[in-house]
């Protein structure tokens, strides 16, 4: 043996005998043995330097030296990796700045999967055959390797190729990462880098999963297909990945802060502040500040339902629907830069970066299947907010229900099935759908987004941009004391949030680790009275409430969760009057808004749930005449369907507004300028 492998030896005698033992008995299912860096570092601080440096050199005599030790039972086909792991600080890269001073070195990587392949065979030992004397060669094939040989030893002819059926492969898989989604702070996605996991590695990760990865950064030639010759690709050889079972690294307060916490926390005003805190810049709209805050904090998490298994849902989605220009996406944005963790995006752009998680071919594995993290998974145990909902498509709102709900994504296409994790709070943002709310119908009809994703939002907030003279008064005021204050920056809508972070009475910094500190020490439960004073509303509720569709428990658990994260807005370990009063609060304000029948003044909640009775009788009208005509004619005039109406007692006006409206709920179909015919599929 070489000197290194020698020291190795001795190594892993001292202080690895037992893990070495056990890894022989369980060889071939185990594979490999994890060796901490610092252990090496205290045995001896030069190898511990050899393998940063030329990690190449010293891994190889460090499994030359595991392979030769005694073991007993071990003597043939007994090939185990070492694999180094907790590198020390001065090691860690970040994705982005991985660079040419690193190749060749070992060094560590704190990262997200965004996408995985498939397993595929690689070369580990190639076999040659000579076609004409028959000649084998066995040529190990490692990073070195670029090509094999053509030209026979035995006969020199250019006569070799290779014999697939006898070389020996390992199993490769590639994925790719990028910086965590928490050190963003919810900026655009960064540089990615691909990272390559071999042998016993292979299927042990997920895309949206957190690692710490130990590897050799390589350069990879560029293949002919590539049109710049020089350009190399860079990847990480992977050594070790380490799992963050959690879904990200919580930097746990100092005792300082904590006193510093705990101090805030004991204000009477302290919801009031962390409210003003989430969109100072923006006038009114206090109701959804204060959704916004109680989201940030969530309820408390880890409680079961009555049958013990399934866990009752802690996060809690919040949807604002409105007109343009009302403020949305601002809201979304300080609501992200406020979150521990959190992403933003928008649903025009979704298609590119992905909303949710899905199977496609890529380049990464040569034009096979990768599994593919979208936004939702990569923001797991954070807030995703998604802009512009009502854009998102078909395949993506399917996903969003399961996450919404049962906090996964499942995929199964290609024969490619996998469920990912994804714990996220949803805040979206929507228009309704011809732009801007009519203030003179029913609001919920005009949502543009299906009954089912709504039914999961905890809150919806639908702003209208209504004329109000003293409003629009402290409106102005408001927006013009903001240019005073905030200078050339306020002209731009995209940087207003920064400004929001200037005049915010918390500091944004300071509110993001309360934040975090609550999510993760407090966890309230409810106190008889708080139980209580939600039964009474919910019992309230239930009566007061008339229409084909009930007030379902879906709203109890919608009012406990509220309740909770008002609870931890004071680090209070019990859920209070106080809490659930501020919860009954924002449901009873949502309801009223969306509820309420504007003629009548009763509560209607089928104007959330669907429609409300006079109204859907209309809109069933109009449908049911364009599916009467079809059968005279192939398709119907618009003119016509007006007519019939008519007869049957209905305005001209109404026909048309009900016509649109059926045009925008897929009920009907305009094949042609003019004319109608009803849509082939399975109502809702
Ligand atoms: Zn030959």
């Amino acid at each position: 043996m070489e000197p290194l492998a020698e020291e190795f030896a001795e190594f892993f005698e001292e202080k690895y005998s037992k893990e070495a033992g056990e890894l022989a008995l369980g060889y071939p299912t185990k594979r490999s043995l994890e060796v901490s860096y610092a252990s090496l570092d205290r045995f001896s601080a030069s190898m511990a330097d050899e393998l940063l440096l030329d990690p190449d050199a010293a891994i190889a005599a460090a499994e030359v030296a595991l392979r030769k030790l005694p073991l007993g039972t071990m003597e043939f086909g007994f090939e185990p990796r070492v694999r180094f792991t907790d590198l020390p600080e001065s090691s860690r890269v970040s994705v982005e700045d991985l660079g040419a001073a690193h190749i060749g070195k070992l060094i560590s990587v704190d990262c997200v999967v965004t996408k995985r392949t498939e397993v595929q065979p690689k070369v580990k030992v190639a076999v040659l055959r000579c076609r004409l004397c028959d000649a084998r060669f066995k040529i190990l094939v490692d990073k070195n390797t670029t090509i094999l040989p053509e030209t026979c030893d035995s006969c020199k002819r250019r006569a070799l190729e290779c014999d697939e059926e006898h070389s020996e492969y390992v199993d490769l898989q590639r994925i790719e990462v990028q910086e965590p989604i928490e050190n963003l702070r919810g900026a655009a996605p960064s540089s990615r880098v691909a990272a390559w996991m071999e042998d016993d590695l292979v299927n042990t990760v997920l895309p949206g999963q957190r690692l710490v990865i130990t590897g050799i950064m390589r350069l990879k030639p560029p293949t002919k297909k590539q049109e710049n010759a020089f350009v190399y690709r860079k990847y990480v050889e992977v050594v070790h990945a380490a799992k963050l079972e959690k879904d990200f690294e919580e930097i746990d307060a100092t005792p300082a802060e904590t006193r510093k916490f705990r101090e805030l926390a004991k204000k009477p005003d302290v919801f009031d502040l962390i409210k003003d805190s989430i969109a100072p810049g923006i006038y009114g709209h206090d109701e959804v500040k204060q959704a916004l805050a109680l989201q940030l904090f969530g309820g408390t998490e880890g409680k079961k339902q009555v049958d013990g298994k399934s866990a009752i849902r802690a996060k809690i989605h919040v949807l604002i629907l409105g007109d343009a220009g009302t403020a949305k996406t601002r809201l979304l944005q300080r609501a992200i830069e406020i979150a521990p963790k959190g992403l933003f995006v928008s649903g025009k752009s979704v298609s590119g970066v992905g909303l949710t998680a899905s199977a496609e071919r890529d380049e990464l594995s040569d034009g096979g299947w990768v599994l593919k993290a979208g936004a939702l998974v990569l923001a797991g145990g954070g807030l995703a907010a998604v802009d512009e909902i009502d854009k998102i498509d078909e395949d993506d709102r399917a996903a969003m229900h399961e996450v919404m709900e049962s906090e996964t994504i499942s995929i199964a296409k290609a024969g490619i099935v996998a469920q990912f994790r994804a714990k996220t709070s949803i805040v979206a943002a929507g228009n309704p759908k011809l732009g801007r709310f009519d203030a003179n119908a029913p609001i919920a009809p005009q949502y543009a987004i299906v009954q089912t994703l709504l039914s999961r939002f905890d809150l919806i907030f639908p702003i209208m941009d209504v004329l109000d003279e003293t409003r629009d008064d402290k409106l102005a005021d408001h927006v013009l004391n903001q240019h005073m204050l905030g200078g050339p920056t306020i002209a731009s809508g995209a940087v207003g949030h920064t400004l929001d972070a200037m005049r915010a009475p918390m500091d944004t910094d300071l509110l993001r680790k309360y934040i975090a500190y609550a999510r993760r020490r407090v966890h309230p439960a409810l106190s008889p009275e708080a139980k209580d004073a939600i039964k009474a509303y919910y019992v309230d509720l239930r009566k007061a409430a008339t229409g084909a569709v009930p007030i379902t428990a879906r709203y109890l658990d919608g009012l406990v969760r509220l309740s909770e994260a008002s609870a931890k807005t004071r680090l209070s370990p019990t859920v209070e009057t106080q809490d659930a009063k501020r919860a009954i609060f924002l449901v009873d304000y949502v309801l009223k808004t969306v509820m309420t029948d504007r003629t009548t003044g009763a509560l209607d909640v089928d104007l959330v749930a669907g429609t409300p009775y006079a109204y859907a009788g209309a809109y069933r009208k109009i449908v049911a005449i364009v599916k009467g005509l079809e059968a005279e004619y192939d398709m119907v005039k618009v003119s016509l369907v007006i007519e019939t109406a008519a007869e049957q007692g209905l305005l001209a006006k109404e026909a048309e507004k009900f016509i649109n409206r059926a045009i925008l709920e897929g009920d009907l179909v305009e094949p042609q300028k003019g004319f109608l015919a009803s849509a082939k599929r399975v109502l809702e």
